[in-house]
């Protein structure tokens, strides 16, 4: 909603890097080796527009993983190839309030509470299909490459990484497979899923991914429609109720913005019809949220007026 210049609005990032640094707190996460040996250090941040415009401050280039980020795009796929009514069968859109990993199936469906968490999640991978053009996992990595307007590329060892410490989230593939949410055997389902969350990219890749969402689907820099307008409203809404674990509700009343976290410390929020932040830091909240990323978009929501309950 505010107009300012080029210069202004960079100038503006490098002073919210600066002041970042001065936040202290959180933890890098510890559950793979790649994230526990992770330098808690680096501070990215980068603002995409829908005309196309790119501005980034601090460690905006460097790599990091999507982990539970690639959720929201995952989940925007399932749509795509089943359709709403599809997906609901099988995943409800209901804040849990529960940590990411919780085991949240409806005692009465089998349901997952959302697909922002894991269980929701790894059944929305399921949903994806293998067809003639790619299978699931090529799918899906072509999605979040036209999403962001270049390749992306999956962390082989972050893969293999997530595999060997995936016990958890194998126990809720079969219990998903017990309810039939997941058909059958879920083996397959949690390799992509796994694949997914070690997708690599920096803020500005994030950034032009969810200025992608904020254009209603389509890419400002490539001109592509990538998504529906229909699956990006429903994808939105889903992370501005679930997006940032059990701490969503806050976000809303402190943000206001759609928005998703992952665990390597990586925030995406968007404003529909204007811009998205992306946020890298990875220290992390006891929710799971970055804790500078979390300042960072507190404070750009605030400065640039972005939450969208705001009247004046
Ligand atoms: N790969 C992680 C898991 O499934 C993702 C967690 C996250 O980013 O929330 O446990």
């Amino acid at each position: 909603k505010t107009k300012l210049g080029p210069s202004v609005i960079t100038e503006y990032l490098q002073r919210v890097v600066e002041d970042l640094r001065e936040v202290e707190g959180g933890a890098v996460k510890d559950s793979i080796p790649a994230l526990a040996n992770a330098d808690p250090n680096p501070i990215g941040i980068a603002v995409a527009t829908v005309d196309g415009a790119i501005y980034q401050a601090g460690d905006s280039k460097q790599e990091f993983c999507i982990q539970s980020i690639s959720k929201a795009f995952t989940y925007a796929q399932a749509l795509t190839d089943r359709g709403m009514d599809g997906v609901f069968e099988k995943i409800d859109v209901e804040p849990s309030g529960d940590a990411f990993n919780e085991i949240s199936l409806q005692p009465e469906t089998g349901r997952p509470a959302n697909p922002m968490i894991n269980a929701g999640a790894i059944a929305a991978t399921s949903l994806v299909k293998n067809t003639a053009h790619g299978t699931r996992r090529e799918r899906i990595l072509r999605l979040y490459s036209r999403l962001a307007g270049r390749q992306l590329r999956i962390n082989k060892t972050i893969h293999a990484q997530e595999n060997r410490s995936g016990d958890r989230n194998r126990a809720l593939g079969w219990l998903l497979s017990s309810r039939d949410i997941i058909e059958g055997d879920p083996t397959n389902a949690l390799e992509d899923y796994f694949a997914q969350c070690s997708v690599m990219l920096n803020c500005v890749d994030l950034a032009r991914m969810g200025a992608t969402l904020a254009a209603g689907g389509v890419n400002p820099l490539s001109g592509e429609r990538v998504l529906s307008t229909q699956v990006v409203s429903d994808v939105l809404s889903v992370m501005y109720t679930c997006g940032m674990y059990d701490d969503a509700g806050r976000w809303a009343l402190k943000v206001g913005l759609p928005a998703k976290s992952g665990v390597a410390g990586g925030i995406i929020a968007v404003l529909p019809g204007q811009l998205a932040v992306a946020v890298f830091s990875p220290p992390l909240d006891q929710h799971g949220n970055s804790v500078r990323g979390v300042a960072a978009c507190e404070r750009l929501s605030q400065d640039l007026d972005l939450h969208f309950a705001r009247t004046e």
